[in-house]
């Protein structure tokens, strides 16, 4: 009989590129499916329109005749393109959106029905929220739990269903998702860096922050898939032995696209462009059937929503074309991992992209005291910023070579260098006779523009200066990345209230306001300078120069994680009402329960596959074996038969070595796993799960993968590395 593997490579031999039909030029069905800015103008009244751009604009709230005007303009236009149901769609702290569909229709006592959705239904529901994790906060028995529209984020179309983004607070007010702190963090970004921007332009008046990912994935045949238990259960391989040829030869990166992931590709294309998601960029990754895409940069909030819808797209478009995608940072062992790139900027009212040097001396006394304040805000939280990365799949990946390692510097390339080195070297800013007032401002160097567009690549730092934004590389493939932006936010916008603390003090003692920025500024270059690194961040030297220098290195989610509790964090936090200490605390509960669960969810697969696919596949090839040798022993004589089976007899002998090993090391898996799952304390609890459960499966993994390669392929039962990897 055929194994479901063999079943499963004869459907992959029949693939074909899926044909993709463009509905028409891009331009035509750009953003078609969402509920924006022209949509608005066409359907609203003026004065309706105005009041929502303000409150978008502003953040303050709209007035009910207004929210009733909108929700019968929502309606009316989603019903046009089809649309039966309307959803609130948010981010739970599962990490997946969540979505609970209402139809329109209301029956009417005539026996008839009419479509109905009101300004109330468009700003707030009250799903029964209670299987959302809560981390203690909202106990079962009350249930309740907010989800209130968030008119800065597009509502659109998908399924029939009109989805109004949301965030998501419990009864008592508490945040259950990730919009909510993203949403308080750019406030509290907006306010800090708008004040020291006034320093240097008046007409600035509001601060956004600026995000473009790059989203890598890996492709898989589905039907490969279903025949891996594994990456069903856990999205990733527990066993599989390398294959032959993999990334050694590093010629799927920037390849030529194979025509089954290329026809996906487009059709992601048009499906995101009719959202609204503004898909740039497209090409191999280093990894075989890995892959990469890329938006333009949008506004923090905006970009994050796209990018969880862009996720969910990526899985719903590839049914289409028999695709399953994995967003797990480490799919296979032994070959690259997934992560999600954040490119982050902030933006002004003006139009000033505030990372980017400017021409003149004084745009760049600008640009280095923006530069200043984010060094020093990553050396003073860097030990944050790494905790909000954490999970257990990018625990596989940071530090492994292939991605940054868990310790955060930051890499500002040759010129940038130089200039802050300038900046230190100049002396102290002192008021002489009121003259030279604008002489250290016209020595700033000046970044020659054309340098920075080929800024020196450091592939292997985690914080990047990348020519006019910073890339952020250390973030998980499958990570909702609200989290690493609401932490980058909420310490820069924490720095520079510092910095305009200390600057205003000191005009305040007569200095000039010059004098004082220049000051403070060259003061925070020499005091990160430790957390500044040009050097090759994989390389062991790196790890023991950072030790010196003092930077945390939380090689794993339960080392990592305990920094968001802790009073520095809290304090942080509360100050810029992001999070308060009860949802800091509820946070970090859920997040050490899910790192749990996955290990425990990851031990059952193995052992259940190593009991019930790998051992009964051995011990059939081993008694094949044996029948063989007790064969040849029958006819053939003594002498030539001990010549003759030794290897064959070796072979019998490695496999029940193999064997033996399995059954006991699964034996202890389960046992380890008995006594971590009786602890009550979660912090312990990990740990516990790290060092006894996790700390067990390399092993049991090596001896199954050592049997892949003894055993008959015929009989072998998962499909095997070169198969999953290189799509036909
Ligand atoms: P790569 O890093 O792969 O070379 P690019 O540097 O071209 O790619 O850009 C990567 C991402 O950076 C894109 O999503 C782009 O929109 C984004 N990006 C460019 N400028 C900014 C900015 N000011 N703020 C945030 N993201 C930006
Ligand atoms: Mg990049």
């Amino acid at each position: 009989m055929a194994t479901f593997r063999f079943i499963a490579l004869e459907k992959t031999l029949e693939r074909k590129a899926v044909e993709v039909q463009y509905p028409s030029k891009v331009s035509d069905y750009y953003g078609s499916m969402t509920f924006n800015q022209s949509v608005m103008h066409e359907y609203l009244t003026e004065e309706a329109y105005h009041a929502v751009i303000s409150a978008i604009e502003t953040g303050e709230s709209i007035e009910r005749k207004v929210t009733d005007q909108v929700a019968s303009a929502m309606k009316a236009w989603a019903m046009a393109k089809g649309a039966t149901h309307y959803t609130h769609w948010f981010h739970p702290l599962t990490g997946s959106t969540a979505e609970k569909h209402d139809a329109f229709i209301n029956p009417l006592s005539n026996g008839k029905a009419l479509e109905h959705f009101q300004g109330s239904q468009l700003i707030q529901q009250e799903p029964d929220a209670s299987s959302f994790p809560s981390g203690g906060i909202r106990s079962t028995f009350e249930a309740r739990g907010y989800t209130a529209w968030d008119p800065t984020s597009p509502a659109f179309i998908l399924d029939n269903t009109l989805c109004i983004p949301t965030i998501f607070v419990s009864y008592t007010g508490e945040s259950l998702d990730y919009k909510t702190p993203l949403l308080k963090s750019m406030a509290a970004l907006d306010q800090a860096a708008t004040g020291v921007c006034r320093y240097f332009d008046k007409n600035i008046t509001k601060v956004y922050p600026t995000l473009g990912w790059e989203q890598e994935y890996f492709l898989v045949d589905e039907a490969l898939y279903a025949a891996r238990p594994d990456l069903v259960l856990t999205g990733k391989t527990v066993f599989g032995h390398a294959s032959a040829k993999d990334q050694q030869l590093s010629d799927h990166y920037f390849g030529t696209i194979n025509d089954r992931a290329l026809a996906f590709m487009q059709d992601l294309e048009i499906e995101a462009h009719k959202l609204g998601i503004p898909l740039k960029t497209r090409h191999n990754e280093v990894a075989p059937s890995q892959f990469e895409c890329a938006p333009m940069f949008e506004e923090v909030n905006v970009a994050v929503d796209h990018n969880q819808l862009l996720m969910h797209m990526l899985e719903k478009v590839a049914l289409k074309h028999h695709f399953k995608v994995l967003l797990h940072e480490k799919p296979y062992a032994g070959i690259n991992g997934s992560g999600k790139h954040n490119n982050w900027s902030m933006a002004t009212n003006t139009g000033v992209n505030l990372l980017a040097p400017g021409k003149t001396s004084k745009d760049n006394f600008r640009f280095v005291t923006i530069l200043a304040n984010i060094l020093m805000a990553v050396r003073e939280y860097e030990e944050l910023l790494r905790a909000s990365v954490a999970s257990e799949g990018n625990d596989l990946r940071l530090g492994a070579n292939e991605a940054p390692p868990a310790v955060i510097s930051v890499f500002l390339g040759k010129q940038v260098t130089e200039t802050l080195d300038e900046i230190e070297r100049m002396p102290e800013y002192k008021e002489m006779n009121g003259h030279n007032g604008h002489h250290v401002i016209k020595n700033i160097p000046k970044i020659p523009e054309i340098l920075l567009d080929n800024t020196d690549r450091n592939r292997t730092s985690p914080f990047a200066f990348t020519g006019n934004k910073f890339e952020f590389r250390a973030v998980g493939s499958s990570a909702n990345t609200a989290k690493p932006m609401f932490v980058l936010n909420t310490i820069v916008a924490e720095q520079m209230t510092k910095f305009k603390t200390e600057v205003d003090a000191m005009i305040e003692n007569g200095m000039s306001k010059d004098a004082a920025i220049f000051n403070v500024v060259k003061s925070y270059i020499i005091a990160s300078r430790d957390i500044r690194f040009e050097g090759n961040s994989y390389s062991a030297e790196w790890l023991e120069e950072a030790a010196r220098r003092g930077l945390s290195n939380n090689r794993n989610t339960p080392d990592a994680l305990p920094t968001f509790i802790s009073e520095k964090s809290v304090s942080l936090f509360e100050k810029h009402h992001v999070l308060n200490r009860t949802e800091l605390e509820a946070r970090y509960e859920i997040k050490l329960e899910k790192y749990i669960k996955k290990i425990q969810i990851e031990a059952r697969v193995l052992g259940d596959l190593a009991i019930n696919h790998i051992l009964p596949t051995a011990i059939q090839y081993q008694n094949r074996l044996i029948e063989n040798a007790k064969g040849l022993q029958d006819v053939l004589d003594s002498k030539t038969y001990v010549q003759l089976s030794r290897n064959q007899l070796n072979t019998i002998k490695e496999i029940s070595e193999h064997v033996a090993e399995i059954k006991e090391k699964v034996t202890e898996l389960i046992e380890a796993r008995k006594k971590a799952n009786v602890l009550e304390d979660l912090t312990k609890k990990a740990v516990v799960y790290r060092d006894t459960v996790l700390s067990r499966f390399a092993d049991i993994r090596g001896h199954v993968d050592k049997l892949e390669l003894l055993v008959d392929d015929n009989l072998w039962p998962l499909p095997k590395y070169r198969e999953l990897l290189f799509i036909k």
